[in-house]
């Protein structure tokens, strides 16, 4: 049986698998979104989160800066990034967001570019990776224009797609809620704007 995830507020406390009530444990997408599963059906239980990322182009953070091209990327960077404001000026202290309590982040196709969730410990926005490649933010280089045409290669491809592969057709779906990310765009930036939508 393949489950979709779901939000996990007022589900019940078994696992969604089989419904036994002991050692529970919980596969997150997001704060409170995913599934529940005892360890039996752990595997099943990543294995459909993972297949639910890889249909959604999205990566966890973590997953992704496992990648060797991102490790490159990011090996240029730095950990402090400059970002180009609208004024034109150059803001050098942006970092990748880390993963808290409630918030769990992604690398992740917007408006068809892959794309890694930037904070100044004050706002945080999605950037693509081709943003690099302003001359302006000094970072250009044809090693980087390589490196970031293979990052969406890779992520083209799904750093889970094994995980899609071998994920059968849902059996049972009795849940539909779906988590959202609403981005606005002002062309080459990114804002998060909400993380979840629970309407359904
Ligand atoms: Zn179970």
């Amino acid at each position: 049986m393949a489950l979709i995830p779901r939000r996990l507020v007022m589900t019940r406390a078994g696992c969604f698998y089989c419904d036994a009530d002991d050692d529970i444990r919980i596969c997150l997408i997001n704060h409170l979104f995913g599934l529940k599963a005892c360890y039996k059906h752990f595997n099943n239980a990543e294995r459909d989160c993972n297949a639910y990322m890889h249909e959604n182009n999205m990566v966890k953070i973590e997953d992704g800066l496992m990648n060797e091209n991102v490790k490159k990327f990011f090996e240029i960077l730095g950990e402090n990034f400059r970002v180009l404001r609208s004024n034109g000026q150059i803001n050098e202290n942006w970092k990748l967001c880390k993963n808290t309590y409630t918030e769990r982040y992604h690398i992740q196709k917007v408006e068809g570019m892959w794309a890694f969730p930037i904070t100044d410990d004050y706002y945080s926005k999605m950037m693509p990776f081709r943003y690099y490649l302003k001359k302006e933010l000094g970072y250009v280089s044809e090693k980087l224009e390589e490196i970031i045409k293979n990052i969406e290669e890779d992520f083209d491809k799904g750093l889970y797609i094994d995980y899609y592969k071998s994920q059968p057709k849902p059996e049972e779906v009795d849940d539909h809620s779906k988590i959202k990310q609403i981005f606005m765009s002002n062309g080459e930036e990114i804002n998060i704007i909400k993380v979840f939508d629970s309407t359904k």
